[in-house]
């Protein structure tokens, strides 16, 4: 019997492996899908020849320094990002109601009034009165951040004191990415760790003893433990039965889920400098990075879109949305995967719905007794990000490992 049954093998359950293993404490991992990594999904372009893409999670901020940490411990590298050569807003407006509302815009990050941080995007935008062509600009970074509904998610998941001066600090906090992948950094984490893993085993209910756990997969099979670390994504949280019930800030966020709702388009062009950025609204698309050249010559660009303006895209939509943002550029493919249909995450990063934003915080999450959760979606900080996901399972195995694995 391991000490900690994990439930899932994205970077917080695989770093929590790794951090039980550096406590001569072993896990097992138990992984629904047939890979590791979980919303870090790095894999080759159809018809590709270069190295690995990110259809998931990509960027890590200087700040970051647990992601970094384990990057350079598992001997991985890190890609700097392509500095900013070019950066247009489109469609392109001299109007100057557009540059009073962005001014507008900077005051109130400067300020973070409470107030205001709360507002949902939608009634903010309200509020001040600000002309269509600001709201496209600010729903770009919102794109790239809240990533919800604008009707749904509060000003504050993007506004703050560092953006008084622009968006710059924004496009700073995407410095680098994993040398072949981010996926690798869970792959490698399970690797060091030891952790016996069953992939392609969906948990569907977690039972609570005096002396163990005991979690019951789709397949019938139960593994016994003596803790549990819950790594889910809280959107499919409500697959599980727990048993005894989740308290009740915990239970509502397992009902409510987050509200993160992005299309992430990988589109190969030519004819784009590496560190171009268009912001603005072309065909749904919303913030359009060029990130990098590939093997071929060609472009990758990185386009976002909120996924309620667009609902599944297709290469067609791409290429007009790249006609628009990159004017004489060629177009030559785009791919992505649907994590809004994904059952295993039902959605990108955490999105908080507004009214219920402080549910997601981690003094909500436990530890329950013999039950430990961690992911990035309830992170202690850097919510929504790698970072979050691994500070979060330093957390939870700590706190297991100073109370119920003690003796
Ligand atoms: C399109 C996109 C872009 C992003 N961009 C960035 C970025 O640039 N930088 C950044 O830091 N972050 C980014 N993120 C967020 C980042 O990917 C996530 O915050 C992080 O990967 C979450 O890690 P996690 O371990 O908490 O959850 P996950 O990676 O979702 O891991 C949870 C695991 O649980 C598994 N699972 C689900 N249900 C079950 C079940 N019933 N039984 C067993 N296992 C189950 C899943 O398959 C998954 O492997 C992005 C995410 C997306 C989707």
């Amino acid at each position: 019997m391991a000490d900690v049954v994990i439930l899932g093998g994205g970077l917080a359950g695989t770093m929590a492996a790794l951090a039980l293993a550096d406590r001569g404490l072993s896990a097992t991992i138990v992984e629904a899908r047939g890979r590791l990594g979980g919303r870090a999904f790095s894999r080759a372009l159809p018809g590709d020849a270069g190295p690995p893409v990110e259809y998931g999670g990509s960027w890590g901020a200087p700040h970051h320094h647990r992601l970094q940490a384990l990057a350079a411990r598992l001997g991985i590298g890190l890609i700097p990002r392509a500095d900013l050569v070019a950066q247009a807003h489109e469609p392109a407006t001299e109007d100057g109601a557009h540059a009073k509302a962005m001014a507008q815009w900077r005051a109130d990050a400067s300020a973070a009034d409470p107030r205001v941080l709360s507002m949902t995007v939608a009634a903010y935008f309200d509020d001040r009165g600000f002309p269509t062509s600001a709201r496209r600009e600010i729903l770009a970074w919102w794109t790239i951040s809240g990533a919800t509904d604008p009707g749904l998610g509060s000003i504050g998941m993007l506004m703050s004191p560092a953006l008084a001066n622009g968006f710059g600090y924004k496009l700073n906090e995407l410095a680098y990415t994993i040398a072949g992948g981010v996926q690798g950094l869970a792959e490698g984490a399970t690797r060091v760790s030891g952790a016996k893993v069953l992939l392609s085993s969906p948990a569907e209910r977690l039972t609570q003893e005096a002396e163990g756990v005991r979690l019951q997969l789709a397949s019938g099979r139960e593994i016994a433990a003596r803790a549990a670390i819950v790594a889910l994504p809280i959107n499919v949280l409500g697959q599980i039965r727990f048993d005894p019930p989740l308290p009740e800030a915990a239970a509502r966020l397992r009902r409510k889920g987050h509200a993160g709702r992005v299309v992430k388009v990988l589109i190969r062009a030519k004819g784009i400098a590496p560190g171009s950025l268009v912001t603005g609204e072309a065909a749904g698309l919303r913030f359009f990075w060029a990130d990098h050249l590939r093997a071929d010559g060609s472009t990758l660009v990185v386009a976002f879109a909120l996924a309620g303006d667009m609902a599944e895209p297709s290469p067609a939509q791409a290429r007009a949305a790249l006609a628009l943002a990159f004017p004489g550029a060629e177009f030559l493919s785009a791919d992505w995967h649907d994590w809004q249909a994904d059952p295993f995450a039902l959605g990108v990063w955490a999105g908080p719905y507004a009214e219920i934003e402080g549910l997601h915080a981690a003094q909500h999450w436990g530890p329950f007794g013999r039950i430990a959760f961690a992911g990035s979606d309830i992170a202690p900080e850097e919510q929504g990000w790698f970072e979050g996901a691994l500070a979060s399972a330093e957390k939870a195995v700590k706190a297991l490992a100073e109370t119920v694995l003690s003796t």
